[in-house]
């Protein structure tokens, strides 16, 4: 029987674990995370699951053929439901079906040292050589950080899996705006970027007249306008682009601006929509920086593919959603990334997500109403009793 109390005193329990207020710290293994992987340890031992912390830090749960899971490391600055919630929720499914259900926290989703990274070393796509050599901001690589948890036995084989299910907060304000209870992931939307220089001519900016110049900040300008207009005919309401990062030079008040530096980064669950996007931005920053008489470098393009999730799994969520929550449900691309992306390549994946109040994530303020928290769990369970 699923105990929805149970579920809820463990969320709060794991939240006591590197709490700050209202939000929690726990970075792939600092003191914090590893005391909340090894108390999972023990959760999923009392559960009747095999516990096992494989090399890589992932904390595994092993039981039946349905795996459930996401990640309990944070960000710097954590919400305390982010990836715990997929984690605990597993927890209480595999209590309510014994036999039915394997538990995983996958270590450092959020990127201390790679993204994904221990999603990524299971499903093949990542060798622990090559994680080992990966670095956080303060040069700790993450071989020597995963010393401080030895491993209790190797990762199990993705064969001995039929499914893969994330439970996940939605980290974005669709549902909570709209007032329903559950979204059901059509796909992780890819990711592409470029890196963009336009190099004018800096000067005096007070001698220079205004028809003479090569002002680098004016062509960024027009090319920000160039990229909006252009992908007016290529986009759909859930495609987004941004550009996050600009750095002017030498950026001061009295020299007209000889060089400026950008990010260009689009997102959208298909792959052909992705190509066609890259195609309008590529055009409209050459175009720009004709108009502007600037000269121009785009990098090579940085590219995640878009992970679809498998339809049959979402048909199950779905009859689910709308018995638990009859008509306060959607299906949903997510912007975010998950470990779900990684695992898609060894096993059939699914996600559900519920609803982040305002929208918020990646913030010690993060929260989600708990008649939702047990509205998702309800969902997830039956689904699992129709996959069992
Ligand atoms: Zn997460």
């Amino acid at each position: 029987m699923l105990d929805p109390a149970a579920f809820l005193d463990d969320l709060d329990t794991l939240r006591g674990i590197g709490r700050r207020g209202t939000g929690v710290v726990r970075r792939a293994f600092d003191p914090d995370d590893i005391r909340a992987r090894r108390r999972l340890a023990d959760r999923f031992a009392a559960a009747g699951l095999d516990p096992v912390i494989d090399p890589a830090g992932n904390v595994w749960g092993c039981g039946g053929p349905i795996l459930i899971g996401s990640h309990t490391d944070t960000q710097p600055e954590g919400g305390w439901l982010d990836g715990s919630l997929g984690v605990i929720a597993g927890l209480a499914v595999a209590r309510a079906r014994p036999g039915a259900v394997s538990v995983v926290s996958f270590q450092d989703e959020e990127g201390r040292f790679g993204a994904t990274t221990g999603s990524e070393i299971w499903s093949g796509a990542l060798s622990l050589d090559a994680a080992d050599a990966l670095t956080d901001l303060d040069g700790t690589t993450f071989g020597a950080a995963r010393c401080a948890l030895p491993s209790t036995g190797s990762a199990p084989d993705p064969a001995r899996f039929r499914t893969y299910l994330e439970p996940h907060i939605e980290q974005g304000p669709v549902l909570d705006a709209a007032g329903e209870a559950v979204g059901i992931v059509t796909a992780i939307v890819g990711l592409r970027q470029v890196t963009v220089t336009m190099e004018g001519r800096q000067n005096h900016a007070g001698t220079t007249p205004m028809h003479l110049r090569a002002d680098a900040l004016r062509g960024f300008g027009m090319a920000q306008d160039a990229i909006a207009t252009a992908l007016e005919d290529v986009v759909t309401p859930d495609s987004v682009w941004t550009i996050g990062h600009v750095a002017l030079h030498p950026n001061a008040p009295s020299i007209v601006p000889g060089r400026v530096r950008f990010t260009v980064q689009w997102r959208d669950a298909s792959a052909a929509r992705l190509e066609r996007m890259e195609t309008a931005i590529r055009r409209a920053l050459e175009d720009a920086a004709r108009a502007s008489v600037l000269r121009i470098d785009i990098s090579d393009t940085t590219a995640l593919p878009p992970a679809p999730m498998d339809s049959t799994l979402q048909d199950v969520l779905a009859r689910a959603a709308e018995r638990e929550a009859p008509g306060r449900w959607r299906r949903m691309p997510s912007g975010a990334l998950h470990d779900a992306t990684n695992v898609a390549r060894v096993l059939p994946v699914a996600m559900l997500f519920a609803p982040s109040i305002g929208g918020i994530s990646h913030a010690f303020d993060e929260d989600t109403d708990r008649d939702d928290l047990v509205t998702m769990l309800r969902v997830l369970d039956r689904a699992v009793g129709e996959l069992t």
